[in-house]
């Protein structure tokens, strides 16, 4: 008589079988070179390729759309991965078909001696890794830059979301326009490129600076990404009259540069791209996730700095990776859990929903 057919979850439970067994016995074969060609993929067919790392839920900056009241209790000390455990992880990551790493905060770079994380994990790229990248308020750049490039670091993305001292005073809580401006030269000096600046735009705030951050893109060639504001605030003070959109933002850069969108496919990228018709260096992108959602090609996951996988921005619920590896779990244990997680990753957000429930962590938090 044949033998009756293998269904998908024994199938899969076999698979794990195998490699808990292989892992114990320390063989490499099939079942583990397959799992290091996998990728991650969500009940919904999306593969994950990106993960962004908080480092820290501190910050030295208070931007009204983030931390408007002051830091929030931050996580007990011991609660935070240590680099060992974000090494670990992110080795584990990487096999899984994670292709980019940002590291995020809260203010990445108040993180103490993050040349070396950004040594070890830049070992990765001679795996799968393709892009390791840092975002930051670029405070620290002006003194940094160079040390950041030298560990490892492919490229930078830099808060700026006024070029007029007061403005920029007012929406970040602190008076160093001019500090973050020499962090973005230096960090062009040492070659972190190519450069994004990421302006959150604010009615009644800096949406009238929409035009001049597109000449500043033109005359210093980097690539200017307009964030629409989302409910993400410390203070849950969002409103969605303060959204400026996607469309309105285009319009006003429009008007003065004119743009022709980039023909790429966007894939699961998260901006809109343009160029300047007239030819002129630098880029537009527009990120609308209020106005034009884009879930539906999301590529994302997040590890907030005390250790929990976040599926979505802004997802209600979190998954505990510091509390699986702590417990004294196996790679292929890890393994497991992170494809369960995934598994869980919602279809989309949602913001414009009447029931909408506003995360309890802010991006300082989940990591932007
Ligand atoms: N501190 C670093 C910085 O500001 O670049 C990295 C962390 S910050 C949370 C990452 C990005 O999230 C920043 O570009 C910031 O402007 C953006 N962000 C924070 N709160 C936001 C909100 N409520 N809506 C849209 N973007 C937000
Ligand atoms: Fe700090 Fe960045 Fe949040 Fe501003 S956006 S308060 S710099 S974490």
């Amino acid at each position: 008589m044949p033998p009756a057919p293998v269904t998908v979850n024994e199938a899969h439970r076999d698979e794990r079988r195998v490699r808990r067994l292989n892992s114990a016995c320390g063989i490499m074969t099939a079942v583990q070179t397959k799992s290091q060609n996998a990728v991650l993929r969500d009940s919904y067919g999306r593969a994950i390729r990106d993960l962004r790392v908080s480092l820290t839920d501190r910050c030295n900056f208070r931007c009204f759309y983030c931390l408007p009241h002051g830091e929030p209790p931050i996580a007990p000390k011991e609660q935070m991965l240590s680099y060992e455990e974000i090494e670990y992880v992110c080795e584990i990551f990487v096999s899984l078909g994670i292709e980019k790493i940002r590291l995020t905060g809260g203010e990445p770079m108040l993180r103490r001696d993050i040349e070396t994380i950004i040594r070890k994990l830049s070992r990765f790229k001679t795996s799968r890794l393709i892009d390791l990248a840092l975002t930051t308020n670029g405070y620290f750049l002006p003194e940094r830059a160079h040390a950041l490039k030298s560990a490892g670091l492919d490229r930078v993305t830099i808060s700026l979301d006024s070029l007029k001292q007061d403005v920029f005073k007012r929406m970040t809580g602190v008076d160093v326009l001019d500090k973050v401006l020499a962090g973005i030269a230096a960090a062009k000096d040492a070659g972190l490129e190519p450069i994004k600046i990421n302006a959150v735009i604010v009615r009644g705030h800096n949406e009238d600076e929409v035009a001049d951050f597109a000449a500043f893109a033109r005359k210093y060639d980097v690539k200017m990404r307009y964030i629409e504001f989302m409910p993400l605030d410390s203070g849950h003070e969002w409103a969605r009259a303060d959204v400026v959109s996607g469309k309105e933002i285009r319009e006003r850069i429009n008007e003065r540069f004119p743009l022709v969108k980039v023909n790429v496919a966007r894939g699961s990228e998260t901006s809109a791209r343009y160029r300047f018709a007239d030819g002129a260096p630098g880029e537009i992108g527009i990120i609308a996730p209020v106005s034009e959602p884009f879930c539906g090609a999301c590529s994302r996951i997040r590890l907030t700095a005390d250790g929990q996988i976040r599926t979505c921005l802004f997802s209600t619920v979190e998954h505990s990776l510091r509390e699986v590896v702590r417990s004294g779990a196996s790679r292929d244990e890890i393994v497991d859990y992170i494809e369960s997680v995934i598994l869980k990753k919602e279809p989309r957000h949602f913001i414009n929903d009447p029931g909408f429930v506003t995360p309890s962590r802010t991006m300082s938090f989940i990591g932007g």
